[in-house]
């Protein structure tokens, strides 16, 4: 959970699985992860080799959701945590309520927590998934799904993400969209962003739009650092480096935004009940 100051810490999905599974809170904890070897998206900071985000079938395995599990049971100490990431995981949105169709075949559904990430790019949720399965996904207890906002506005999703600007909005869209479902929704956003102009007024109006999807939202949202390590490094140019520095200005903006909008009390509200801390 820990980052460093003054990023806010990062509880995904540690405190809603340990709220679902009522267990015993920690900073750290294990996780079962599977990733779907493809994206729709190349952001500059993605921490997975872009040839593994090309559904490249020399580097992958097709795997049926039964026999994800089967490997997971053999773990001599399977995680309670099992991450559905990618990749973008709604590509295939049949994965998530396979998964607990095996999981809950195998008794597993009680016992674990299933998580999966979302870029918030498609509708394939409602566009593939048929009612009945749709139903299986909001009526799983012990899932939590975060979506992750690439940026602040326009320009630093495009520059993030390489995707069409028109796109950044879509992701709030999705994000409500999914929110009126009922799944237990939680949000990431990046704060690399190719120039500083306007920053300020931008991520005002950022959280603007996080509190008309939900006035709460800005609280369940985790600014996630962006870090160059491992396969990053050799993709960073320039204008990288100096988006990593902007990040650090961002994050001021929005710190400054979230006490000027929330209280002490109400803050500390904003992530499920958990139990104590060991
Ligand atoms: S959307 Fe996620 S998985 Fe896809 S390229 Fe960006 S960071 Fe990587």
């Amino acid at each position: 959970m820990d980052t460093p100051d003054p990023w806010p810490d990062n509880p995904l999905p540690i405190l809603p699985a340990a709220h679902r599974l009522g267990v015993v809170e920690s900073t750290t904890r294990n996780a079962q992860v599977f990733q779907n070897a493809s994206c729709n998206w190349r952001c500059w900071y993605c921490f997975v080799p872009f040839d593994l985000l090309a559904a490249n079938e020399a580097k992958t395995a097709w795997l049926t959701t039964d026999r994800m599990i089967s490997l997971y049971r053999a773990e001599t100490t399977p995680p309670l945590v099992i991450d559905c990431s990618g990749g973008q995981p709604d590509l295939i949105p049949e994965w998530i309520p396979w998964m607990m169709d095996s999981l809950t075949r195998e008794g597993l559904h009680t016992t674990t927590y299933l998580w999966s990430d979302d870029n918030l790019s498609n509708d394939y949720f409602w566009r593939h998934l048929d009612p009945d399965q749709r139903r299986t996904v909001t009526a799983y207890r012990n899932y939590g799904r975060v979506g992750c906002f690439k940026g602040f506005n326009a320009r630093s999703f495009a520059f993030n993400t390489r995707a069409e600007p028109t796109l950044f909005t879509r992701q709030f869209e999705l994000f409500a969209r999914l929110l009126a479902t009922g799944i237990d929704l939680y949000a990431y956003a990046t704060f690399t962003a190719p120039d500083d102009t306007n920053l300020d007024r931008d991520m005002t109006d950022f959280v603007d739009r996080l509190q008309e999807v939900h006035p709460t939202l800005p609280l369940r949202t985790i600014p996630l650092r962006i870090e160059a390590f491992g396969v990053v490094r050799p993709r960073l140019h320039p204008e990288h480096r100096h988006a990593l520095e902007i990040q650090d200005q961002a994050i001021r903006a929005w710190n400054h935004e979230i006490e000027r909008r929330f209280d002490a009390p109400t803050r500390a509200l904003a992530m499920p009940d958990a139990p104590p801390k060991a």
